[in-house]
C-alpha cells in the first residue's frame, strides 16, 4: 500500500530509503522540492533513477483539498478543507501586520465537550493524519501566494481549530517536526503554539517527546465548579496536576506559557475570578490571554462588554503577569476561537474571489 510522503520527517524518510537501499541524497532533495520549492508535482531534479521509481511505486502525495472559502472583511480567511473520506475540517488564517497566522486543526470534531465550544457539539470523528495537518498549512499557503501575492507570509501556526491536538499527539507531534525542519518549513520554534484544554495524558508526554514549541493552557477559571462547568475533563483531569506538567515544560529564554481565559458574561468575570486568577499565576513566567466569548449559533453564554474585559485586565496587571485581551478577527464568518463547526452550514460566502 502507498504511504504519505507528507507523513515523514526527514529522519524517517532517511531511514525508509536506507531500508531501500536508495540513494542517502533522495529525502533531502524530496524535502526541499516539496516543502521549499512547494511543488505539488513529483520531483525530477537531481533524483536517482531508481528513486524516482521508487517514490512512484510508494509514496502519495495527495493532499486535502479545499471545498470551500470565506473571506472576511477583516482580511480573515477560513477555508473548509475536504478530506479522502470525504470528512471535512477547518483552517483558519488571521491576518497580523500584512502577516498572518495559520490556525490549525488538529482532528475532525473533538472529544472534549467544553460547554462554550461549537467544536465540542459536534463530537469526536476522527483524528487527523499528520499528512492533513501538514497539508493544511502547505494549501493554504499555496492560496495565500496565488491570491494575495502582495502578503503571503504565515508567519506563526496555532494549534487552535478544531480538536485537542495533545489528544492526536503523535500525528501533531509529527507534524510539528516537520514544519520545524529546516529543510522543510523552516518555521521557527518560538512560532508555533499548542492549545490544550488540559488533557494530562498529552502533558505527561511533552516534556521528553515534543519538539519545542509553545504551550498555551485554556485556564479559564482557577474555580474546580466553574472549570468543571466550562471544561469536562477537568473532572478527570484536575487542573493542579495539570499545572505541575504545564510548568514543568522546560522555557527557554524570553517563553512563557501562555494561560488562555474565555470570559463569559456574569459567569467567570468578576473581580474576585481575576483575583484567583492573578493569585494562581503569580511570580510564574506566564502571559494570559483574555479572550471575551465568540458566541455561535445556540450558545447559551454572553460576551461580556469590553469596559468589563478591560477592568478584569487592570485587576491581572496588579499581579505583574503580562496579559493581553485577543482581538476578535473573523466572526463575520464563524472564524473566530470556539466558532469552528464544520457540520453546520456556514453563513453565506462572503468571499470576494
Ligand atoms: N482544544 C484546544 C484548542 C481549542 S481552541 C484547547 O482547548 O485549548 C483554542 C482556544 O479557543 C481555547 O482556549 C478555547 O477554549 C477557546 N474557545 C473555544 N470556544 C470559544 C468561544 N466560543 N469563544 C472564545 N474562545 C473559545
Amino acid at each position: 500500500m502507498k504511504t504519505s510522503f507528507y507523513q515523514y520527517t526527514l529522519k524517517e524518510l532517511k531511514e525508509l530509503f536506507q531500508q531501500n537501499n536508495l540513494p542517502a541524497s533522495g529525502p533531502g532533495l524530496l524535502f526541499n522540492w516539496h516543502y521549499k520549492k512547494r511543488k505539488s508535482e513529483p520531483c525530477t531534479a537531481d533524483l536517482a533513477k531508481k528513486s524516482i521509481a521508487y517514490v512512484a511505486q510508494n509514496l502519495t502525495f495527495d493532499l486535502p483539498v479545499i471545498d470551500t472559502i470565506q473571506a472576511s472583511t477583516d482580511k480573515t480567511v477560513k477555508f473548509l478543507f475536504k478530506l479522502q473520506d470525504g470528512q471535512k475540517v477547518e483552517t483558519v488564517l488571521i491576518p497580523f501586520n500584512n502577516k498572518y497566522t495559520i490556525c490549525l486543526s488538529s482532528q475532525v470534531g473533538c472529544a472534549m465537550k467544553c460547554s462554550f465550544c461549537h467544536t465540542g457539539l459536534q463530537g469526536l470523528a476522527r483524528h487527523l493524519k499528520t499528512e492533513e495537518i501538514v497539508g493544511q498549512f502547505t494549501e493554504s499557503q499555496k492560496w495565500l501566494t496565488q491570491n494575495r501575492p502582495e502578503d503571503d507570509k504565515i508567519l506563526n501556526i496555532v494549534f487552535m481549530g478544531q480538536g485537542e491536538p495533545l489528544h492526536n499527539f503523535d500525528a501533531v507531534k509529527t507534524a510539528c517536526e516537520i514544519f520545524l525542519s529546516q529543510h522543510g518549513l523552516s518555521v521557527a520554534d518560538q512560532k508555533i503554539t499548542i492549545s490544550t484544554a488540559g488533557y494530562l495524558p498529552g502533558l505527561e508526554r511533552w516534556k521528553n517527546e515534543m519538539p519545542d514549541v509553545n504551550i498555551a493552557l485554556s485556564l479559564h477559571s482557577p474555580i474546580t465548579a466553574k472549570r468543571d462547568q466550562l471544561i469536562p475533563i477537568n473532572k478527570r483531569y484536575p487542573l493542579e496536576e495539570v499545572l505541575k506538567y504545564v510548568q514543568a515544560i522546560p522555557q527557554g529564554k524570553n517563553r512563557f506559557v501562555t494561560y488562555e481565559y474565555l470570559l463569559i458574561e456574569d459567569f467567570n468575570d468578576s473581580d474576585e475570578d481575576a483575583h484567583l486568577t492573578g493569585k494562581l499565576l503569580e511570580g510564574k513566567t506566564a502571559y494570559i490571554s483574555l479572550i471575551p466569548f465568540n458566541p455561535f449559533p445556540g450558545s447559551e453564554y454572553k460576551r461580556p462588554k469590553i469596559e468589563k474585559v478591560e477592568h478584569f485586565k487592570s485587576i491581572l496587571d496588579t499581579y505583574k503577569i503580562p496579559t493581553l485581551i485577543r482581538a476578535t478577527k473573523g466572526d463575520e464568518i464563524l472564524a473566530a476561537c470556539g466558532q469552528l463547526n464544520s457540520k453546520v452550514p456556514s453563513v453565506p460566502d462572503q468571499s470576494p474571489f
